[in-house]
């Protein structure tokens, strides 16, 4: 665990939120790419992961970078951290400037503020748009806590091999188990080292919970250790070989690198 606990406490009592930054984009990521989607960055992580891009979330950023209007990439620098009232004002001006099909809580790890999700959700679904949770899938109570106000839960499920820490089957397995309420899908970033068994061993679990959940195989963006795209052929392979245990597995990479959005 590295994230900050002191401070953590300190945005709770004072309901605000440690923040990264604000924008509207097109979702890159999982089904639902291709919406226009308002992203909510908080920072604080509990992973450290050998791909992450960004490194931002590890710390507590004095100022969070806010656009002002959505999708012209105007921010400004708002003190963190930001007071709940003053961030959904700006969510519920953004939602109405542009169509939005749903306000996607990122990180980070989210559900390391939980109380941000709980304080914006009403506001969000009000405006007729959508909750989305883009998680790590490693704190199952803390998702327990906050499951209805959250209408998608897109979870990660992480492969040592990929992230250069250990997995967390048990936390997973809950996690997903929670999350069968909503609509959901799980994402698994792999590289081209990443071991068949790795892949095949998440798929096995989370067959057992529901052989109907929808697995999206990520190959990872070139970033860090990670020079090289992971072959073609590579990600053939291991996709047949986990369709097998379910069924509706799909492979996508990440779109918002390809239109050069953030
Ligand atoms: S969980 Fe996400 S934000 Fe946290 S270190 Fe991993 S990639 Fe980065």
């Amino acid at each position: 665990m590295v994230q900050d606990r002191e401070r953590l406490s300190l945005c709770r009592a004072e309901q605000a939120a440690d923040l990264v930054e604000v924008f509207s984009s097109i979702q890159g990521e999982g089904p639902r790419v291709g919406e226009r989607h308002l992203f909510v960055r908080t920072a604080h992580c509990d992973m450290q992961c050998a791909y992450c891009d960004t490194p931002l979330c590890h710390v507590s950023p004095p100022e969070a970078r806010i656009e002002l209007h959505a999708g012209r990439r105007d921010e400004v620098r708002w003190p963190n951290p930001v007071p709940l009232t003053r961030l959904l004002d700006h969510v519920v001006r953004m939602l109405r400037e542009v169509p939005h099909r749903a306000v996607s809580f990122t990180g980070g790890e989210p559900l390391l503020q939980p109380w941000v999700i709980e304080a914006l959700a009403p506001g969000i679904r009000a405006e007729g748009v959508a909750t989305l949770l883009e998680t790590d899938g490693n704190l199952p109570d803390a998702l327990a806590a906050v499951l209805d106000a959250i209408d998608i839960v897109s979870m990660d499920w992480k492969l040592p091999s990929a992230t250069k820490e250990p997995a967390r089957y048990a936390e997973h397995e809950q996690f997903a188990r929670l999350s069968r309420s909503r609509e959901f899908y799980v994402k698994a970033v792999f590289v081209e080292d990443t071991p068949d068994e790795e892949l095949l061993e998440a798929a096995t679990r989370l067959a057992r919970i529901d052989p109907a959940i929808l697995l999206i195989l990520q190959p990872c963006t070139p970033l860090g250790p990670f020079k090289r795209p992971v072959p073609s052929g590579r990600v053939a392979e291991l996709f047949d070989r986990v369709s097998r245990i379910l069924p509706r597995t799909r492979v996508l990479p990440q779109v918002h690198r390809m239109l050069h959005v953030p």
